[in-house]
């Protein structure tokens, strides 16, 4: 279970006490409001609040446009329109801040992307949890071969095994340690900031993580991307299923222009135009490198 029973039953208060208000509100987003959306096996992420939505984005690009918005028939076009031209500031009138827990060598991570506020839980002021992320077996996988940041074939039988029992052992081994050094039953007891540093990078740390919609939308379009370690996607593919019912024609304009588009470079552009010209174009006069060439390759065919 992800939540404490005190977080538990703050969400419920909260979500037992709605106020009237005069902004703009989305159905949608309302529903996942203080509710906590698992993730891996401790894990969690939740909207603690929100502002602005589909139109708010519209009515920005109105004030910048002024008279000249009137060939845009309606809000979808626009949207589209916007995210088509790379048109970004008017996304960023839209903000979400989410709760997540999530492990260490994750939060690694999500930390490079400067563009949000972070507020972590203090393990200097705090005693962290017995909370590790263990792979479920199916997460467990070799190094891949081909690619040198990435896994490969799933471990089976006996080495699958040993490696969850290593996990495991080490993880609470490493946390009776640091109980054992904080405790001050006849000693004076090392100080959290310090013991810490005997955790593993899989324990579980939470931060509250605000951030504007566009810079949002380029953290998904990275890490809910196949080439992101699978642990950073579970987070990104439970918050693209908020952000969908949060601003459904700025995310569905996010998946066709950004998510499920390619971008082509000029030579991409050179070699197809051949191609469609009934020619036949090798790698080696492509003017591409190997690995663009086979990237093209598996987008185009050969
Ligand atoms: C699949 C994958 C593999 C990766 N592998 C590695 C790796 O091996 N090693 C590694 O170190 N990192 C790695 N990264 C992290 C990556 O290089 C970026 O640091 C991370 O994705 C954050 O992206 P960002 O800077 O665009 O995001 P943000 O920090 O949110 O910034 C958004 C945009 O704002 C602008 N910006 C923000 N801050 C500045 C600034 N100070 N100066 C100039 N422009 C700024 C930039 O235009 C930037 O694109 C990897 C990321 C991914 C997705």
């Amino acid at each position: 279970m992800p939540l404490t029973p005190e977080q538990q039953a703050e969400i419920d208060a909260l979500r037992d006490a709605p106020q009237q208000t005069l902004r703009a509100t989305v159905p949608g987003m309302e529903k996942h409001l203080y509710v906590a959306h698992q993730v891996l096996d401790h894990g969690l992420v939740r909207v603690i609040d929100y502002m602005g939505d589909d139109a708010a984005i519209c009515q920005a690009a109105r004030v910048s446009y002024g008279r000249g918005t009137k060939s845009v028939q309606n809000d979808e076009g626009l949207i589209r329109y916007l995210m088509r031209h790379w048109h970004s500031t008017p996304f960023e009138m839209c903000e979400v801040k989410f709760h997540v827990k999530l492990p260490v060598f994750v939060a690694r991570q999500w930390i490079r992307h400067r563009t949000a506020n972070v507020n972590e839980y203090s393990a200097r002021y705090s005693i962290l949890d017995r909370e590790f992320y263990i792979p479920a077996p199916e997460h467990l996988a070799a190094q891949s071969s081909q690619n040198n940041q990435g896994r490969g074939e799933i471990l089976q039988g006996e080495e699958a095994q040993r490696v969850l029992r290593l996990l495991q052992e080490d993880a609470m081994r490493s946390y009776d340690h640091y109980e054992d050094m904080l405790s001050q039953d006849g000693q004076q007891g090392l100080a959290r900031e310090l013991a810490r540093m005997n955790l593993p990078a899989n324990v579980y740390t939470q931060w509250y993580w605000k951030v504007d919609l566009h810079n949002l939308l380029h953290f998904l379009r990275l890490r809910a991307d196949s080439h992101a370690q699978y642990e950073i996607r579970a987070y990104a593919d439970a918050m693209c299923q908020i952000v969908a019912d949060w601003v459904p024609a700025a995310f569905a304009a996010f998946r066709d222009y950004r998510m499920d588009a390619v971008s082509l470079s000029a030579q991409a552009v050179a070699v197809l135009k051949r191609r469609l010209a009934g020619e036949v174009v090798t790698k080696d006069d492509s003017g591409m490198g190997a690995r663009e060439w086979r990237e093209f390759e598996e987008i185009w065919g050969n």
